[in-house]
């Protein structure tokens, strides 16, 4: 990364926002081979509701302390099989917060005509050997006329099924009016370390893939869904360049292009972001770069940050990513 000296948001208005992702639980109806058991073994209590309402006032109390929104986003595991999942979006969004979720898009639409309309963000990932494509094809055309809605697609690309996740991406392509992502896979997310071997054409394929979708017409046509008022706590990404020049950029772009190595750049996580383990501790993000800060059932918190120096070899998490990052 020694050519470039700024990884920022694309819209400003993301600096409105505490962005707070919390995995939520780690029960999944799937259980890809690509994702870390234990986010998906069921291994875990779930949280109790009278632990959980209460930290949310508090959170979104912090985040007006320090003048900023939050925006949580919940994610698993599979959260939409939440027992008390309506309870926790209405306390949420009667408190002044917003949210989003991430989910691998299982329930019927009758599920998602009750819920979607609630939700300010919806990260849908398609899993292959598990996701159904015609399901997807009725849920996506639906949630794309919610006006509200942020809707993302990521396909995650196992390289030995690759052309038919690309298949896929091209037929839901046509179908979401959000934006969409070829997802690298990465070891780092396994648990395991597995091996994930692309070849190069691969690779390039992905990059001009997610490349179309930054592109002036889709961005033209995604500002128009949105609006000027729509929250955009994360999102794009410019990446500027020693000479002088920006080019934006995805978090999926930055894994498949190998520029995630931020190594003693100075990172706004914990200042832009927090996030919450499915145990209910809090750190910067998911790097752990910090240490832990506090935990759910902490009566109060005021965590004070400042940006941190980056110690890290590489930041492989999406949401990591999303947090503005300065060279030395
Ligand atoms: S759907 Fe997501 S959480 Fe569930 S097993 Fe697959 S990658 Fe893991
Ligand atoms: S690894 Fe952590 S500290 Fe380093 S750049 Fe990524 S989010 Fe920031």
């Amino acid at each position: 990364m020694s050519n470039y000296t700024l990884l920022d948001h694309l819209d400003l208005r993301s600096k409105e926002y505490l962005a707070v992702q919390w995995i939520y639980t780690n029960r999944c109806n799937f259980s890809c081979h690509y994702c870390d058991p234990e986010v998906h073994n069921s291994s875990t209590p779930e949280l109790a509701l009278s632990t959980v309402l209460p930290f949310c006032g508090r959170l979104i109390k912090y985040a007006e302390s320090i003048g900023k929104k939050v925006y949580l986003e919940l994610t698993g595991g599979e959260v939409t099989f939440l027992p008390d999942f309506g309870e926790i979006i209405q306390s949420v969004r009667d408190a002044g917060g917003h949210l989003g979720i991430n989910s691998n898009g299982t329930p019927g639409l009758s599920w998602w005509k009750i819920y979607a309309p609630q939700l300010d963000s919806l990260m849908l990932s398609y899993h292959h050997g598990f996701s159904e494509l015609k399901h997807f094809e009725e849920l996506v055309p639906y949630l794309s006329t919610l006006p509200q809605l942020k809707l993302h697609l990521s396909i995650m690309m196992e390289p030995e099924h690759f052309s038919s996740c690309l298949e896929v991406a091209e037929k839901l392509k046509k179908l979401t009016s959000g934006s969409l992502t070829l997802q690298r896979l990465v070891p780092e997310l396994s648990g395991q370390n597995l091996n994930f071997s692309y070849t190069d054409q691969q690779l390039s394929q992905m990059t001009s893939f997610n490349k179309s979708f930054g592109s002036k017409q889709w961005l033209q046509k995604f500002k128009d869904k949105i609006g000027p008022k729509k929250p955009m706590p994360r999102g794009g990404l410019i990446l500027s360049h020693k000479n002088g020049k920006n080019s934006k950029i995805t978090s999926s772009d930055l894994i498949n292009r190998d520029l995630n190595h931020f190594k003693g750049w100075t990172c706004q996580a914990g200042v832009e972001n927090l996030v919450i383990d499915r145990f209910g501790k809090i750190y910067r993000g998911w790097c752990l770069e910090g240490g832990l800060l506090g935990d759910i059932n902490d009566p109060d918190f005021n965590f004070g940050l400042s940006p941190i120096t980056c110690q890290k070899d590489s930041c492989c998490c999406g949401f990591d990513l999303l947090s503005k990052k300065v060279s030395p």
